[in-house]
């Protein structure tokens, strides 16, 4: 059980971006260009920097430690962050009220990047997946869901995840790195860039409150009106409280009213209960909150969801009782995933009950259909059980809808996304990179 934010691939990449892996053989060093290391900043092959998933303070020190003075660099930053980060545009060229000649400059030393997106598939329920790659080649998903007035994007957190719930696709996979600031605030904009999404002009009238002025919080909202993208979950790959400071710094740049202008009402961050960190989420972003409960007693949550072992059940309850900002207006979210004969009794649902009135929580219930997986040791319910389990769980005045599964016919449902790449053959990615490739060649022809 990892109680630290730092993994190996990730000090493995550090420690080689920072230049300090050996040079192979008797080869005379060639004099390379090294790029200018920036704290929080992953160097590019080029030299320049890419300004994704920087704050404002940032960027106005990089373009002052580039030479210019600490009030035009403050102003150029203002400038670039709205462009960037509220109206979506990547190319310097197009930052209309940046001086002509400045605009070289700042292409010179500065990008503004995207995660790579490999593969993009469309669910015949309208869910659409994404398998994006990191600059240094890990694969990881996020997820569209449309409904009814509403579209919920499935940001991830991490390249996979440590802990290994047993009902998980995701905790089968080995490889795991925190996803940085830039690779998560450039999922949710990616998902603009696909559903055509930015304000065409600061009037753009769908936004509102871009001046947090309608916002009790202070920060910016924005209409769900006539939008597709209108809620954020943090349900995707990874455990968000085991990343929360890449998490919040993300989340501050989607919640920013001269950022993406998303409000904190809209969004939401799922974890299994990683209790030491869940105070601070509720302190440092007040997003609401989501615990993958699962089970009401030890020994079956210490089977399907381990981290129990380490945070037990009461102690969690305590823990979401706690939770700054909980509210009968905004009440804590409690995920339940249907799994047959394991958690799914009608005593299971009574003791659901008794422990959520025990703690006086202000809570709903999400009961989830098991996605299956191959080889997964577990089955779903059955639809008369999840019913019977609702109606007891809504008889103690709790409510407790089962939610549909989506996008079953891509794996893009709960649990399953564990990326593509590990059951596609190396040889079928690069086939697909060839692929994408050419047709990019062909596009700039
Ligand atoms: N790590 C965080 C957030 C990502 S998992 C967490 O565990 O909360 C998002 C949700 O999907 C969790 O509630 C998780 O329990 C649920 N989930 C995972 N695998 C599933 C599966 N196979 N079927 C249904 N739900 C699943
Ligand atoms: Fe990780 Fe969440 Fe999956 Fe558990 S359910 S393995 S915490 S992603």
């Amino acid at each position: 059980m990892p109680d630290t934010n730092t993994f190996p691939a990730e000090a493995e990449s550090a420690s080689a971006a920072a230049g300090l892996m050996a040079m192979p053989g008797n080869i005379d060093p060639m004099p390379v260009p090294r790029p200018t290391l920036v704290e929080g900043v992953t160097p590019r092959e080029d030299g320049r920097t890419d300004l994704l998933g920087l704050p404002k303070k940032r960027i106005a020190e990089l373009f002052e430690s580039a030479g210019l003075d600490a009030k035009a660099a403050k102003l150029r930053a203002k400038q670039v962050y709205h462009w960037l980060y509220h109206r979506g545009v990547t190319d310097f060229d197009a930052m209309t009220d940046i001086a002509k000649t400045m605009r070289p400059w700042l292409a010179e030393r500065y990008v503004v990047g995207r995660p790579e997106i490999v593969e993009a598939q469309h669910s015949s329920d309208g869910t659409r997946k994404w398998l994006l790659r990191t600059a240094d080649a890990h694969d990881f998903e996020m997820v569209f869901i449309p409904d009814a007035g509403r579209g919920t994007l499935c940001v991830s957190s991490q390249v996979g995840c440590t802990l290994n719930c047993r009902f998980c696709h995701t905790g089968t996979m080995r490889l795991v790195r925190n996803l940085t600031v830039g690779e998560i605030v450039g999922q949710v904009m990616l998902a603009r860039d696909a559903l055509g999404e930015w304000p065409k002009s600061a009037q753009d009238t769908r936004f509102a409150g871009t001046s947090g002025l309608d916002d009790d919080d202070g920060e910016g909202d924005y209409t769900s009106e006539g939008r597709l993208l209108t809620n954020i979950v943090m349900m995707g790959m990874g455990e968000p409280l085991y990343n929360f400071d890449n998490v919040r710094d993300a989340l501050k740049l989607v919640m920013d009213g001269d950022g993406l202008a998303l409000s904190k009402r809209r969004i939401t961050l799922s974890t299994s209960g990683v209790i030491p960190q869940m105070a601070r989420c509720g302190e440092e972003i007040g997003v609401n909150l989501a615990v993958s409960l699962h089970a009401v007693t030890k020994d079956v949550r210490d089977e399907i969801v381990p981290i129990n072992k380490k945070y037990g059940i009461e102690d969690l309850l305590q823990a979401c009782a706690d939770y700054p900002r909980a509210s009968n207006a905004r009440r804590i979210t409690f995920e339940y995933v249907m799994l047959r004969d394991k958690n799914d009794s009608d005593a299971d649902a009574r003791e659901l009950v008794r422990l959520l009135r025990k703690y006086d929580l202000p809570a709903k219930v999400n009961l989830i259909p098991f996605n299956p997986w191959p080889g997964a040791p577990y089955e779903c319910s059955t639809p008369e059980r999840i019913r019977a389990f609702s109606e007891i769980v809504f008889q103690g005045g709790i409510s407790a809808p089962v939610r549909t599964p989506r996008g079953r016919d891509i794996d893009a449902a709960c649990g399953q996304l564990k990326t593509a790449a590990e059951k596609k053959s190396r040889a079928e990615i690069d086939r697909l990179l060839a692929e994408k490739d050419a047709a990019m060649l062909a596009a700039a022809e």
